[in-house]
C-alpha cells in the first residue's frame, strides 16, 4: 500500500533542501501550468501506481477527482479531500471524505470535527521547522505566509506546543489518526504517539527532498508505533513507487530487516485502513 499520495499532482521541478515553504512557493507561486493538479493527472498517476504492483492507496487531494481515478485503476484504499481555513472552522467539515491539511493551515475546530466522526482520518504533521516555530511562538515564516494569504489571526494564540502535543491538546489523537511525516518528532512526543495508538506514515524521499531530514524511524519502531509508508506527490518524489521508498529506508536503516518493511507496506497499512470498513 502507498499510504500517502497526492494523485492529482503532476511531476514538476521544485526547490529542495530549503524547507517546506520555499518548496511550496517554488512550484505553486511560479504559475507554471505544468504544476497544476487535474483529473487527467490523477487518472494517469493512479494507473502508474497500479503498474508498480501497489494494490491500495491512501490519497489526499483538493479537486475531489482522486476517488474516481483510484477506482478506475482498480486500486483499493481511499481518497480524502483536504480542508483548509486556518481562521475559520469549516462547519462540520462539509465533505464526507474531508480531512484536515495540517495544524498550521486548518482550524482547530475542523480538526476536532473530522476526528469526532470516529473514522480514519489523516493530517500532515511535524514536517518542517517553520511549523514548529509557528506553533511554539506564533511567529516565523508561517505567520507571514498566513497573513499574506489574508488570514485573520487576531483570535489565534500560539499553543506553545510541538505539533504532536498541539494535536493531542485538541483530543484528536487515537487509532483512527494517520499522521503523515513526523519528520522532526522525537523523544517524549514519540512516547505520546505510542500511548495514543496512532499510525505514522513516513515519506522518506519527500522528506529528503524538502528538508534533507528523515523521521526517527527506529524510535517509532522501538516504541511499537505502527508505521506505514507513502510516496507523497510527484512534486517532492521522483515517482510514485512505494518500493523505492523502502530502498531508501533500507539504505538509511540497514539494521532493519526486509520483513519489517514488508509489515509497514502491508500488515500495518491494512490494520489502519481496515478501520475504514468498520
Ligand atoms: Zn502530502
Amino acid at each position: 500500500m502507498n499510504a500517502h499520495v497526492h494523485l492529482e499532482l503532476p511531476a514538476c521541478e521544485s526547490l529542495g533542501g530549503q524547507g517546506f515553504l520555499p518548496w511550496l512557493r517554488s512550484w505553486r507561486d511560479a504559475g507554471d501550468p505544468r504544476a497544476k493538479p487535474s483529473a487527467a493527472t490523477a487518472r494517469a498517476n493512479a494507473l502508474a501506481v497500479s503498474a508498480f504492483e501497489t494494490t491500495a492507496v491512501v490519497d489526499v487531494g483538493n479537486l475531489g477527482v482522486s476517488e474516481a481515478a483510484r477506482q478506475e485503476a482498480g486500486l483499493e484504499g481511499c481518497a480524502f479531500r483536504e480542508v483548509f481555513g486556518f481562521d475559520e472552522p469549516m462547519a462540520a467539515a462539509p465533505f464526507e471524505d474531508a480531512t484536515p491539511h495540517a495544524p498550521y493551515s486548518t482550524h482547530a475546530d475542523t480538526i476536532r470535527d473530522v476526528a469526532a466522526r470516529g473514522r480514519p482520518w489523516t493530517i500532515h504533521v511535524d514536517e518542517d521547522e517553520a511549523e514548529r516555530e509557528f506553533l511554539f511562538s506564533g511567529g516565523g515564516a508561517w505567520l507571514n505566509m498566513l497573513l499574506a494569504a489574508g488570514r485573520d489571526l487576531r483570535g489565534w494564540r500560539p499553543p506553545g506546543l510541538t505539533p504532536v502535543r498541539y494535536l493531542d491538546s485538541l483530543g484528536v489523537l487515537g487509532p483512527n489518526a494517520l499522521l503523515v511525516h513526523c519528520t522532526l518528532t522525537r523523544d517524549t512526543d514519540l512516547d505520546l504517539l505510542a500511548e495514543r495508538g496512532v499510525t505514522v506514515c513516513i515519506c522518506p524521499r519527500s522528506n529528503l527532498h524538502i528538508t534533507r531530514r528523515l523521521p526517527d524511524v527506529m524510535g517509532l519502531f522501538d516504541r511499537g508505533v505502527r508505521v506505514v509508508i507513502g510516496t507523497d506527490s510527484l512534486l517532492s518524489a521522483p515517482d510514485l513507487d512505494v518500493r523505492n521508498e523502502v530502498a531508501v529506508l533500507q539504505e538509511a536503516f540497514p539494521a532493519v530487516s526486509g520483513d519489517r518493511w514488508d509489515r509497514c507496506l502491508y500488515d500495518d497499512a491494512w490494520a489502519w485502513l481496515d478501520r475504514s470498513a468498520s
